[in-house]
């Protein structure tokens, strides 16, 4: 049977997801994952839909080996023979002003992902080496899905920051914004539920997970996202802050003595949710708040007024056909998406508390008289697998 790869590379950590390739879409097979890659307690598991196929330790192997073991994984468990493998898809998250879309991998675009590793230092070069380790042990067609990709539409006055403009071209100082595949795939489902054509398909589209950002989607097109130069900005993060006044960082450095790399750490890995509370789990924290836990409580309410904070700013692009929630907090939480909602009324959003409650909400969630809410689950690997599929065909 003829396969696809969708390979996810972090810096400590490989996702492979195996999909079949058939006639329609691609069938989801069986995932690899690799965690702690290059520690000498790095594990890697292999899972089909049902059951885990292989689990053992890969302690001290580089992220080339960590691939290799993978691969030699995959073949042993029959969820992926190297021979059944007819293309790989590759999450890159920077794709820069270059790429408005996927592309087939060739020596151009690999220099290309280097060149844009200066706006991406720890996911860019990480996503090549997972590239340059498949390239050398499959001769299949390989396609780059960029996170960036989908917000290349988005026009100047949402890209552009209010700095002088000769720094900002000369550096590529821009708004990018990240999580385009993820809002890509969940507005086209949400248009294909309503029954409304892609092209004239209007929609808020809120990813919510660890990582966290909004995206209004005009006529089937991202027209302005909350993520910004990098994934800092926006929305309340897991272990991001999202927007601060920026003089903030220079304040840390001039006052509280931090250096440069410990501020941009402090911001990136240490506020958010987990600055706040200690923990960067919404589950958790829910839990402690219902336990009368102050610190959680207040916390929960200030990510989601910054969530509401963005819708009543993206609903001056238009209206809506509809707000989607997605992500692990957006797709499993009834609570934060009735606290996001609440007091909305006046701008027409109202949960139905019955289908909003219903476990696993998956679709509408708005009552009768307000403008439709949905609940839908993300799925990135199957939108690269869909690309991939694309892609390889013509290679
Ligand atoms: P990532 O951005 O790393 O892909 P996910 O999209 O899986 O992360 O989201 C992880 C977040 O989703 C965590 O904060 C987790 O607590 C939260 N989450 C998952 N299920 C629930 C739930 N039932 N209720 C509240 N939060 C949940």
């Amino acid at each position: 049977m003829k396969k696809l790869l969708v390979i996810n590379c972090g810096s400590s950590s490989i996702k492979a997801d195996v999909f079949a390739l058939q006639s329609g879409e691609p069938v989801f097979v069986a995932k690899a994952f690799a965690d702690r890659v290059g520690k000498s307690d790095a594990t890697l598991e292999v899972k089909d839909a049902k059951v885990t196929l292989y689990s053992g330790g890969i302690g001290g192997l580089d992220m080339p080996a960590a691939i290799s073991q993978l691969m030699a994984a995959l073949e042993s468990t029959g969820a992926c023979k190297a021979t059944e493998v007819s293309a790989v898809g590759h999450r890159v998250v920077h794709g820069g002003n270059e790429y408005s879309a996927s592309v087939v991998i060739d020596e151009a675009v690999i220099s290309a992902i280097h060149r844009m590793s200066v706006l991406a230092p720890l996911h860019n070069p990480a996503n090549l080496a997972g590239i340059n380790a498949c390239r050398a042990l499959l001769s299949v067609p390989q396609v780059a899905v960029f996170d960036t990709a989908f917000h290349q539409t988005m026009p100047p006055v949402a890209t552009t920051y209010a700095i002088p403009s000769d720094l900002a071209e000369k550096y590529s100082l821009r708004r990018y914004g990240f999580h385009g595949t993820s809002h890509e795939f969940v507005t086209r489902e949400c248009a294909r539920r309503m029954q409304i054509r892609y092209e004239s398909f209007n929609a808020i589209s809120l990813h919510l997970g660890n990582g966290t950002s909004a995206c209004v989607v005009r006529a089937g097109k991202s027209v302005d996202t909350s993520m910004g130069f990098t994934p800092l900005e926006g929305l309340v993060m897991g272990t991001r802050s999202g927007d601060i006044d920026p003089s903030l960082p220079f304040f840390l450095q001039n006052v509280a003595g931090l250096s440069v790399s410990e501020a941009e750490s402090l911001l990136n890995k240490k506020s958010g949710l987990l600055g706040l509370t200690g923990e960067s789990d919404m589950r958790q924290l829910l839990g402690r708040a219902a336990a009368g836990d102050a610190q959680a409580e207040l916390a929960i309410e200030i990510f989601c007024a910054r969530v509401r904070k963005y819708i009543g700013a993206y609903l001056t692009w238009g209206q809506p056909h509809a707000i989607i929630f997605t992500g692990g907090i957006g797709e499993n939480s009834s609570e934060i998406r009735m606290r996001i909602c609440q007091g909305l009324a006046h701008l027409g959003i109202k949960l139905s508390p019955a289908e909003n409650q219903k476990l696993a909400s998956q679709g509408l969630i708005s009552a009768d008289t307000s403008l439709a809410v949905y609940a839908i689950a993300t799925d990135e690997e199957l939108m690269i697998a869909r690309e991939t599929k694309r892609l390889s065909l013509l290679a």
